[in-house]
């Protein structure tokens, strides 16, 4: 899962970006409205947290951009201002949720998990291939019924290739939707974490498609 963070205030963006890290998210952060709004534009995020009073471009706007150019990723508006009538007009613009400075992290991260489940039960609730059954809300994998321990990044690489099963999935792909801007190293990343995968699933699922990509073998289902 990626997020954008588009937040000015530095330290609070750092320290967001440190705690959804760990949390296994990739996290991209942008300092201003006119970034956000790029990247927001440029890279597939399952969603965005957004302040609303930015440099160059505030938050109300960048919202009703995307919304306007139908991008429906969830997003989560920070506002320093307490009242109906930013809450009124943040959702109004199209944004998901909102949330009043100072907040709680726990009370974000909640929020951010609550939209995301939102989304995955509208979109694609339990994954299926084969014998392999990946639940993106409670973030399980089950093998033959038998619950798999995966770590977040394993549990991610797993969740794009499972999300397209049957289609090879390019590195870069797979990097993209796993891993963040400041990632800068080896792309070959990818091969550590799908051999981790087929040694806690068995080889045959994740096929290797020689100068292309990877595919998840299996007869692919989605629960209705
Ligand atoms: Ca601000």
């Amino acid at each position: 899962m990626r997020l954008l963070i588009v937040e000015d205030e530095q330290r609070l963006a750092r320290s967001l970006a440190r705690g959804l890290t760990a949390e296994g998210f990739a996290v991209d952060v942008v300092h201003d409205g006119a970034e956000g709004l790029h990247r927001a534009t440029t890279v597939d995020y399952d969603l965005i947290v957004l302040d609303i009073m930015l440099p160059r471009m505030n938050g109300y706007r960048v919202c009703s951009a995307l919304r306007a150019a139908g991008d429906e990723t969830p997003i989560l508006m920070l506002t320093a201002k307490d009242g109906e009538y930013d809450e009124a007009e943040g959702l109004d613009t199209g944004a998901d949720d909102y949330l009043t400075k100072p907040f709680s992290y726990v009370v974000l991260l909640a929020r951010i998990r609550a939209l995301l489940r939102r989304r995955a039960r509208g979109a694609s609730p339990v994954l299926r291939a084969g014998a392999l059954t990946l639940d993106p809300a409670a973030r399980r994998v089950l093998l033959h019924g038998a619950e798999i321990a995966l770590t977040t990044k394993e549990f991610s690489v797993l969740e794009v290739l499972a999300r397209r099963p049957g289609e090879v999935v390019s590195k870069a792909g797979i990097l993209d939707h796993v891993w963040d801007f400041a990632y800068d190293g080896d792309p070959n990343i990818v091969e550590v974490y799908v051999s981790a995968l087929r040694r806690k699933l068995g080889p045959g699922l994740i096929r290797t498609v020689r100068g292309a990509g990877y595919r998840l073998d299996g007869q692919a289902a989605t629960d209705a």
